[in-house]
């Protein structure tokens, strides 16, 4: 056996890769235009004539890729969430069902205000929110369904909408880790009531913090709006606040940087499908490990993260963490990732701070799989050359054998 890099064996990669995110003239550019326009921030006007505002540029052009007729841009994904269940009628004590495998932010954007997550456990070979399981957790409080598109494999959007439609819920996507993901040829957001995205310093489209909220519906756009609006009425006069609402508009400057980044997408979009689908031929037979179930109604898939997870019965005696360790050694980025979200303390206190109740939700799948399985392999591995992706492989496989 080849020794580990981190017993002092050769490593298998010392090049770097990529790194994230990339910018240039165009950025540059779009950033001092801003800047000379003195039109800084999401209300007010331009110091110039003729100044473009680069907000409704921004969210038109990013509604349109995603395939929705309206786009509401914020300052986080997390608050995209929160304006979002909002927009759909959700008030404190509803019910909110999610997957518990997913960033703890899809969690706290129902809990910042009052709104009660409920747990339901994930697929085991999508790590995707079980539908049928869905069904089951339904009771009279239940007002919406969170769509969490993991990793950038879209949910099953058809199954969630029959079951939205069947009890009269809302359906809302977080597609923060999926910009450009299809679902039968739609772009994720434009599938539920509302979708969500963030643009976060790690995301496949990044302004540093940033996000939106889409919909085909343009009564439940402007009710976002006007949530993101201090409670504002779009056409309404500037003091006219019907509703109480936030204030989290995103600014000029990020929508600047976001716009350059637009023009990226479609490229760098199509290089980590590309080399995705390389590391699943080249994995595919390792033993030891397995890949996710692709769903063939997913035609695309924006893969900000690259996921697979070790077998059930070899995790008994491999530590991710360990895992990773060996990885890093070896010059390949990789991380053990979530732990399902119904096991943080700081959750369930929260949940019961609003109802009283102390609830024990069981996800048996997402706790197991997050605890022992589950293994990233970050986006800017797939935004590398063929050479990487033949190294990531290569690493997993000398990384596996160590502990067969
Ligand atoms: C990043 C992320 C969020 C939160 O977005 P922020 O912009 O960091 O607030 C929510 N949900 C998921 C799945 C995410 O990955």
């Amino acid at each position: 056996m080849t020794k580990l890099a981190i017993d002092g064996g050769k490593p298998v990669r010392q090049k770097p890769y990529p790194i994230w995110p990339v910018s240039g003239e165009h950025e540059k550019n779009l950033l001092i235009e801003v800047l000379n326009s003195g039109k800084w921030g999401g209300s007010g006007g331009a110091n110039v004539p003729d100044y473009v505002p680069k907000l409704p540029l921004f969210e038109k052009e990013f509604a349109r890729f995603q395939s929705s007729s309206y786009g509401v841009s914020v300052m986080n994904g997390t608050l995209a969430i929160t304006v979002a269940l909002q927009a759909a009628g959700v008030k404190p004590y509803d019910e909110v069902i999610m997957p518990p495998y997913t960033f703890i932010a899809t969690a706290t954007a129902a809990l910042l205000y009052g709104a009660i997550p409920v747990f339901v456990d994930v697929e085991e070979d999508t790590l995707l929110i079980d539908p049928e399981k869905v069904e089951e957790a339904i009771t009279p409080k239940t007002k919406a369904i969170i769509a969490v598109h993991i990793g950038g494999t879209p949910a099953n959007m058809d199954r969630l909408r029959e079951i939205s439609t069947k009890y009269n819920i809302s359906l809302i996507e977080d597609a923060a880790q999926a910009v450009g993901s299809q679902w039968k040829g739609i772009a994720v957001g434009a599938l539920g009531d509302l979708g969500t995205f963030s643009f976060q310093s790690s995301k496949n489209l990044t302004s540093g913090e940033g996000g939106m909220i889409l919909s085909n519906k343009k009564h439940l756009a402007d009710k976002a709006w006007s949530i993101a609006n201090v409670g504002r009425v779009r056409d309404g006069a500037w003091y006219q606040h019907d509703s109480i609402g936030w204030n989290i508009r995103m600014t000029e400057l990020q929508a600047a940087v976001l716009l350059g980044q637009m023009s990226r997408l479609e490229e760098q979009l199509q290089l980590r499908e590309k080399n995705a689908s390389l590391l699943d031929q080249l994995m595919g037979e390792t033993k030891g490990i397995h890949l996710f179930r692709k769903d063939p109604r997913a035609t695309r898939n924006g893969y900000h993260l690259y996921m697979f997870y070790l077998d059930r019965e070899l995790s008994k005696k491999v530590n991710k963490e360990d895992f990773v360790r060996k990885m890093a050694a070896e010059g390949i980025p990789s991380t053990s990732g979530y732990k399902a979200l119904n096991l943080y303390d700081s959750i369930i206190q929260s949940i019961k701070d609003w109802t009283g109740e102390k609830q024990q939700y069981h996800c048996p799948i997402a706790e197991r799989m997050g605890n022992k399985q589950v293994i990233w392999i970050t986006q800017t591995v797939l935004l590398g050359d063929e050479e990487g992706i033949y190294d990531a492989a290569k690493a997993v496989k000398k990384v596996m054998q160590s502990y067969l």
